[in-house]
């Protein structure tokens, strides 16, 4: 049977709960131990797919193609579970699900209810990820800040819980924030003690509470925050600011989060090694020999969690080439606008990330005609790989109109919509989502990255490059190197004549890991190393 471990955020949003999640993950799968890590959300949407990045931030792919919170992209960078559609649940899908029932007749002469009916729902889904994963521990983060109106049913759920899976195979964990304030010159308890008495009125009383905190606790006000949030000492946890989020597991595992976890399941495991993380990871993130500057461009760059997938990847291919990646974000309408050699100067290497519409596209397309011309490393990717193409069209193939037909109708749509795409009414879940296969061509430069010839990569988009213009584009110089093959769809481009251009159709930036960076950062970033201005 499963043990459960929920983790709620008190305070403030955004103190980093998904990481807390990823690195308990992480420390417990150092003992041995196998987990999975589910987010529960409380929006309404079904899921993120419709969803601006402003409002939501990334939208991050498993493989099989589900729409999800970016934290599942945390659990999956820090541990070694791959997720799927059960690991992430919105009340939309609760929501949902418990309507068709009704309509079917399922709670037949019943009044369907919150409690039980939604939060039946919760807990069913939350049992079905444990049952799916066989994990022995499942960690369940609960979206949202305790006091919030739309996380109460899931929050009730979660008591139940424990109520139905009796004390010891159930955990609760807080994650709160401690200020320090300057003025008084010390760190206040008071937020945590009200939002532990706010959790203890939904009847959740947190066996641990991770504390977020610029200053490090001392003993007394650990004290303090034990005595008035009734929480053993030794499971005041803090968690101070750290200069990479990947130190988060050995701040956790220094203060025995791992064993404080196992004691109260009553389980007993393998002692922890997380020396290869610390030497592979944590030492080399810190200090790299190297330093690097990498041009990312996009429109929603002012936004942290907008390209995370792409930010972190970028980040492991430095660790695997000791090198520490600084990103220079671009936004892709200033290109529009300035002088593009004086925006990207400087710049070891350029990468155009995903996205939708037409705004910024001019500017993304002139930073890539930069990169072919001034032969910088660049890596595209979805939207990027598009971009590439139409540049590509504009400026060497002499079709001045190129375009793609998602921004406007042209003479030459060299991007454009499949057959299949045309039929869909409905915008949600309806893309071209999740793994797919993709064959590598011999001798390409997609070969000597990913050193195989099939690879299996997360898609998310709904056009594709226009197989008509394929024989001009190859006369003119593009190699079409990755190939979905049961409908011959252009997967990966490169330039032959350049050290380092190379587009792809699909996410590499889900795949990639810190003690594993994907092949084409980690191929990316040689390239920018070894052509740094
Ligand atoms: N808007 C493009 C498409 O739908 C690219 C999507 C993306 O970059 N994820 O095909």
């Amino acid at each position: 049977m499963s043990k459960y471990i929920f983790i709620t955020g008190g305070v403030i949003s955004s103190l980093g709960k998904g990481i807390a999640s990823a690195s308990i993950g992480k420390i417990l799968e150092s003992r041995g131990l196998k987990v999975a890590l589910m987010k529960l959300d409380p929006y309404i949407n079904v899921d993120p797919g419709t969803m601006n990045p402003y409002q939501h931030g990334e939208v991050y792919v498993t493989e099989d193609g589900s729409e999800t919170d970016l934290d599942l992209g945390h659990y999956e960078r820090f541990t070694n579970t791959i997720s799927s559609k059960f690991n992430n649940i919105t009340t939309g899908q609760i929501y949902n699900s418990v309507i068709s029932r009704e309509r079917k007749g399922d709670y037949l002469g019943k009044t369907i209810q919150v409690i039980p009916h939604i939060t039946d729902a919760i807990k069913e889904r939350i049992e079905k990820c444990a049952l799916v994963s066989k994990a022995d521990i499942v960690i369940v983060e609960i979206g949202g800040t305790v006091g919030d109106i739309e996380s109460l049913p899931f929050l009730e759920a979660s008591r139940q819980f424990r109520l139905d899976m009796g004390y010891d195979n159930v955990l609760y964990i807080h994650l709160t924030l401690v200020p320090y304030i300057k003025a008084a010159g010390e760190v206040k308890t008071k937020p945590t003690q009200h939002s532990v008495g706010t959790l203890r009125e939904i009847g959740i009383i947190p066996d641990v509470l991770i504390c977020r905190t610029e200053e490090p606790l001392t003993d007394s006000v650990k004290e303090k925050i034990s005595l008035f949030c009734n929480v053993r000492k030794e499971a005041v946890i803090e968690s101070p600011d750290k200069d990479s989020i990947y130190q988060v597991p050995l701040v956790f595992k220094e203060q025995i989060l791992d064993e404080i976890i196992l004691s109260h399941f009553k389980l007993i495991c393998k002692s922890s090694d997380l020396k290869e993380w610390e030497r592979s990871v944590v030492n080399r993130v810190l200090n790299p020999k190297n330093k690097i500057t990498i041009a990312v461009i996009g429109k929603y760059i002012e936004l942290q969690d907008a390209y995370k997938s792409i930010y972190e990847a970028l980040i492991h291919g430095g660790i695997h080439n000791d090198a520490r990646v600084e990103i220079k974000r671009i936004d892709s309408e200033s290109l529009e606008k300035g002088k593009v050699e004086k925006i990207l100067e400087g710049v070891s290497g350029i990468l155009v990330p995903g996205g939708f519409g037409y705004r910024g596209i001019e500017g993304k397309i002139k930073a890539i005609k930069f990169a072919r011309q001034n032969k910088i490393p660049f890596l595209g990717i979805c939207l990027g790989m598009q971009c590439a193409v139409i540049e590509f069209a504009r400026n060497v193939c002499g079709l001045a109109s190129a375009n793609s037909t998602e921004f406007k109708q042209t003479k030459y749509p060299v991007i454009s919509l499949l057959e299949e795409q045309k039929k869909f009414k409905d915008l949600g879940g309806t893309m071209r989502l999740g793994a797919y296969p993709c064959k590598i061509r011999k001798n390409s430069l997609a070969f000597k990255v990913y050193e195989k010839g099939l690879i299996h990569e997360r898609h998310r988009h709904r056009y594709e490059f226009n197989n008509q213009y394929k024989n001009l584009f190859e006369k003119k110089g593009i190699s079409f190197s990755g190939i979905y093959p049961q409908k011959e769809l252009v997967e990966i481009v490169e330039l032959k004549n350049h050290p380092y251009f190379i587009a792809v159709q699909f996410h590499p930036e889900f795949k990639s890991k810190p003690d594993k960076a994907h092949p084409l950062f980690r191929e990316f970033i040689k390239a920018a190393l070894s052509s740094k201005p």
